[in-house]
């Protein structure tokens, strides 16, 4: 069950793995009959930054961001919502983080160079603007437009995967570490569409944590998980969140086809009031 939807709180721009610029993604939510949103790259908040002030003073456009986390049996999606006046601290921090990928990825890049193989960072970085996110799969795909490879499958199969010479692993941020940064600037941190990743066993444990809230309405949630959610949500006085995880068009996800009725937001924005 889900009351009128007021606004989607789970879209991706071109900063992360969008199509759209975050002001886009917006235009989009409104067109959608939202009357709020919330924007949430992954793992980093570049594009919050340029947004209009009136927008985000208006509190209807919440600054966000998804944060992977991992460790042993529980991989997962921290969403956290925070105020805007701290956009820039937070993208201190994150910044940090993303250094330690440049390093793994320019690691892997210096292997590949020592074989002969020609890619550098500064392509990379040029073919990725203006999002600053570095992966694997990025770099298959400079592989593939220099001619190195064919296909994706290929620069795995060769050059990328777990088990080649060329392999740097990076380094892993803990669930625990993704709620204390979002604490850090006076956020609150959500577990993001907990059955996408089938982790209903770990709530406890990141409630424990430190987890505020929980991603009830998602895409992938059909009415049985939003119930059982919902239950739990009760069950650990957890705030409640829901979005459409929207990238772009052409994906089963509609912009506002999830999302928290206006009675929920205002919750939220109340707790990251400063
Ligand atoms: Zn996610
Ligand atoms: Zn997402």
């Amino acid at each position: 069950m889900n009351d009128v939807i007021f606004a989607d709180l789970h879209m991706h721009s071109y900063y992360s793995d969008g199509e759209l610029s975050p002001i886009e993604v917006y235009e989009v939510a409104l067109e959608a009959g939202l009357k709020a949103a919330a924007i949430t790259d992954h793992d980093t908040v570049e594009g919050l930054i340029a947004l209009p002030q009136g927008l985000l003073e208006a509190d209807l456009y919440i600054p966000g961001v998804e944060i992977s986390a991992f460790e042993v049996n529980l991989s997962c999606h921290i969403l956290g919502y925070f105020h805007h006046s701290r956009i820039s601290k937070l993208s201190k921090i994150l910044s940090a983080c993303l250094d330690s990928r440049y390093e793994r990825i320019e690691e892997m890049i210096g292997r590949l160079q020592k074989d002969g193989i020609d890619v550098s960072l500064r392509e990379l970085l040029e073919d990725r603007a203006p999002s600053k996110l570095l992966g694997r799969p990025h770099l298959a795909e400079l592989m593939i437009k220099k001619g190195i490879v064919k296909n994706k499958q290929e620069a795995f199969d060769e050059y990328l995967s777990n088990d080649s010479p060329y392999y740097v692993p990076y380094k892993r941020m803990l669930p625990k570490q993704a709620i204390d940064i979002i604490h850090s600037v006076d956020g609150i941190a959500f577990l993001a569409h907990p059955a996408k990743d089938n982790i209903d066993n770990k709530i406890k444990y990141l409630v424990d944590t430190g987890l505020d809230g929980i991603e009830i309405w998602h895409y992938s949630h059909t009415p049985a998980h939003e119930e059982y959610y919902l239950s739990q949500a009760r069950k650990h006085n957890l705030l409640v969140s829901g979005g459409s995880d929207f990238h772009g068009y052409g994906k089963i996800n509609i912009v506002g086809m999830k999302g928290v009725s206006e009675e929920n937001y205002w919750k939220i924005i109340d707790r990251i009031r400063t």
